[in-house]
């Protein structure tokens, strides 16, 4: 489970999270929506410790990420171990971020060898079988700028498998994309959302959310104004500002 607890992030007097609580339950896939500056991607970044809150934590399968109890009082962790705790979660981000030096298979194989999880043979072993798995066991040989973008993302949607990660989390996984290469790389979440993967994604795709998500959350100036199953908070809303926003986006 990933349980964000309290969560509060500021930049000088600008509050960008505002005392985030969510729970995302195991194998469950939560999606998270709301305008933009509302804080969306600054939550995943605090999820994977690329931020740290100023209030609150937050805890991957009861450890917490970047902090540890200690008494009543929470203690940082080292840099090492922080490192260990990301290496479990997952991101994909909106511009996919590949190494362009590297091909598709060294992409995925990269993270395993250089946390030492695995050797240079096995990784690129399991490179080769979490390519297949998102449809491109043709494209191993390739470089970043072989491919499309449609490609690219699903090149880093293995490289985010290959740690074996508790947690997967989206930020705008298909924002970037050309239309016609959205269904691609939504089809690969959903394979992933339907194989028990605890994922959270930060997708516009309201179509993908009704079909995938267990718990939809509506998230605007820092706070969560509304979450629940997709057929309330996208077919039922019950505040105004949810509303508003889905009949833009819809
Ligand atoms: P979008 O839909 O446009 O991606 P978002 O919901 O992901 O928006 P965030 O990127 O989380 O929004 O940003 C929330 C607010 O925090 C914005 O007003 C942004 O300007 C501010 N912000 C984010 N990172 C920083 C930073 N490093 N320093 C100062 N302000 C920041
Ligand atoms: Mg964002």
């Amino acid at each position: 489970a990933v349980e964000v607890h309290d969560v509060h992030k500021w930049y000088g007097a600008h509050r960008v999270l505002d005392g985030v609580e969510l729970t995302v339950r195991p194998g469950e896939v939560t999606v998270i929506l709301g305008p933009s500056g509302s804080g969306k991607s600054t939550l995943l970044r605090v999820i994977n410790h690329l931020e740290k809150p100023e209030v609150g934590y937050v805890s991957v399968n009861g450890e917490p990420i970047g902090v540890r109890r200690h008494g009543e009082r929470l203690k940082e962790l080292s840099e090492r171990v922080i490192l260990g705790q990301r290496g479990r979660i997952g991101f994909v981000f909106q511009n996919f971020n590949l190494f362009p030096h590297l091909t598709a298979l060294d992409n995925v194989a990269a993270a395993p060898v250089a946390t030492g999880k695995l050797t240079k043979p096995q990784a690129q072993e399991l490179a080769r079988e979490l390519l297949g798995r998102v449809g491109l066991a043709d494209k191993v040989g390739a470089y970043p700028r072989q491919l499309s973008g449609g490609q690219q993302q699903r090149v880093a949607i293995a490289r985010a498998l290959a740690l074996g990660p508790g947690v997967i989390l989206f930020d705008e996984p298909t924002s970037a994309l050309d239309p016609e290469l959205v269904g691609e790389v939504l089809a690969v979440i959903k394979d992933l959302a339907t194989s028990g993967t605890t994922l959270i994604i930060v997708t516009h795709e309201i179509g993908f959310a009704r079909e995938v998500a267990d718990q939809v959350v509506f998230l605007d100036e820092g706070r969560i104004v509304e979450q629940g199953p997709p057929t309330e908070v996208l077919d039922h809303p019950k505040h105004e500002r949810t509303r508003d926003f889905l009949s833009k986006v819809l």
